[in-house]
């Protein structure tokens, strides 16, 4: 027997059944982010890797294990974007984008990183990521998250995630920080786990990170980051605690919280769940001043945040349970007896015309009309049309309710409209998913 091969370990196949939620949330979103004033960007998936090395940080998870780079046909080196931000301002400084304007720029599309694949963790996965270029206030980073409430409210899973918030301050506060931590690492060199060890010189900032509870409880005996923060870093991350708090926005400041991309600055954001276990990130976030400038542009403060998808619908998911994601067919038409095909696919347009926001289809493939009700039935159908050689004469067709079992004949003139007033029911019902 033919071996059959097989997908790539942790890249799924996101089947129809899947769909609907997908397309519903990646609705939500994308209106709200119109809402905002944002436009959508496509980047290409694959990058030079020195655009990602230059980025995200050479001693950084991503950099070091997660990355799907290879060489092309000529031997350059190519790299399966890990993430959306450096595509982005690449993208940005390429076409002049960030000249004196401000820019609100979205993007959707799959992210890859070479991860051990589990729940909520995938080596394929898709972000859904907003950045915003050209403003250095907090107002703009408090409006992000707010906007990211903002899409939680109206997924229904506001009072299933929670904000944990942190200023990581400048470069420069960063830098004499370091001093502070690698100093009093290096006294306890012993306790540290071999990843701690690895970075205490290379990037000592990810050791508070770490999830080793012994690290953490060593941790504990120096003063914070948020201690040493310069005026205007501090300033900075008041007044977005004010304006949060304005917004009725709650938080938890976590002193912990650093990110594992080291451009960021300032703000740092991750919304985190406790509904999916050890994957309880499901939107992080953060400013990033230095990049544009990182990376050859001109020096543009810029914020943003991005959401893993997969995350998002595990949490919706868990959180209704119940919900039908199956695509309920409409209208489904079947017929009978000499003609009535030709009439069935005549009507089929003209009721497409009429009500192009449904799913209707005709029944294909023969047998009575006890075999096409069985075959509505299966398809989940929610009216279903029935032509016969006398609805054909007389311009009637039989319209049977399948959620009720009412059954009448209408005038087909009448029937668009009667079958919108039947249907916006189903509409309601399939849209409050
Ligand atoms: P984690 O701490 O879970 O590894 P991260 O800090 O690496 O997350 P980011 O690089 O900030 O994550 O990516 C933003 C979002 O993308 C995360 O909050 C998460 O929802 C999602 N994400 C990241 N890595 C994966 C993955 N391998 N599979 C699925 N979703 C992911
Ligand atoms: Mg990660």
């Amino acid at each position: 027997m033919t071996k059959t091969i097989q997908a790539i370990r942790g890249m799924n196949d996101l089947l129809p059944s899947d769909i609907s939620l997908y397309q519903h949330v990646e609705e939500v979103l994308t209106k709200i982010l119109l809402n905002y004033g944002f436009s959508e960007i496509r980047t290409p998936i694959i990058e030079c890797t020195s655009l990602f090395k230059r980025a995200i940080g050479e001693d950084t998870d991503i950099i070091n294990k997660e990355m799907y780079s290879f060489n092309d046909r000529r031997g350059e080196g190519i790299t399966l974007r890990p993430e959306g931000t450096a595509g982005c301002v690449r993208a940005g400084i390429e076409n002049s984008l960030f000249y004196n304007q401000e820019q609100r720029l979205w993007y959707i599309g799959p992210m890859f990183r070479y991860e051990r694949p589990q729940k909520g963790r995938y080596r394929q996965f898709y972000q859904i990521g907003s950045e915003v270029f050209g403003l250095k206030g907090p107002d703009i980073d408090a409006e992000l998250i707010i906007m990211t409430a903002r899409f939680w409210r109206f997924l229904g899973i506001d009072n299933h995630v929670q904000l944990e918030l942190n200023s990581i301050g400048s470069i420069e506060t960063r830098k004499s920080y370091h001093h502070t931590l690698v100093n009093m690492l290096e006294k306890n060199i012993k306790k540290l786990d071999n990843d701690s060890k690895r970075r205490i010189h290379s990037n000592p900032m990810r050791i508070l990170d770490s999830k080793n509870p012994s690290i953490q409880a060593l941790l504990d005996n120096i003063p914070p980051l948020i201690d040493y923060l310069d005026d205007t870093s501090r300033e900075h991350f008041t007044e977005l605690c004010r304006l949060l708090d304005l917004a009725g926005i709650s938080y938890h400041v976590n002193h912990r919280l650093v990110r594992g991309l080291d451009y960021y600055n300032n703000t740092v954001f991750e919304w985190i769940t406790n509904s999916l276990g050890s994957q309880g990130a499901i939107c992080s976030g953060g400013r990033y001043d230095y990049l544009v400038k990182l990376l050859g542009g001109p020096n543009v403060p810029a914020v943003g945040c991005a959401i893993g998808l997969e995350r998002l619908i595990l949490l919706v998911r868990s959180v209704y349970p119940l919900l039908k994601t199956k695509k309920v067919v409409d209208i489904y038409l079947i017929s009978s007896g000499q003609g009535t095909k030709n009439s069935m696919l005549t009507f089929s347009e003209y009721l497409r015309n009429q009500l192009p926001e449904f799913k209707i289809i005709n029944h294909f493939g023969g047998g009575n009309f006890s075999a096409q009700f069985s075959r509505a039935n299966k398809l989940a159908a929610r009216l279903v049309l029935a032509l016969g050689e006398n609805e054909v004469a007389h311009h009637t067709c039989i319209i049977k309710d399948l959620y009720n079992g009412i059954q009448k004949t209408i005038s087909q003139h009448h029937a668009a409209d009667i079958l919108r007033a039947l249907l916006t029911d189903t509409l309601r019902k399939k849209h409050k998913i």
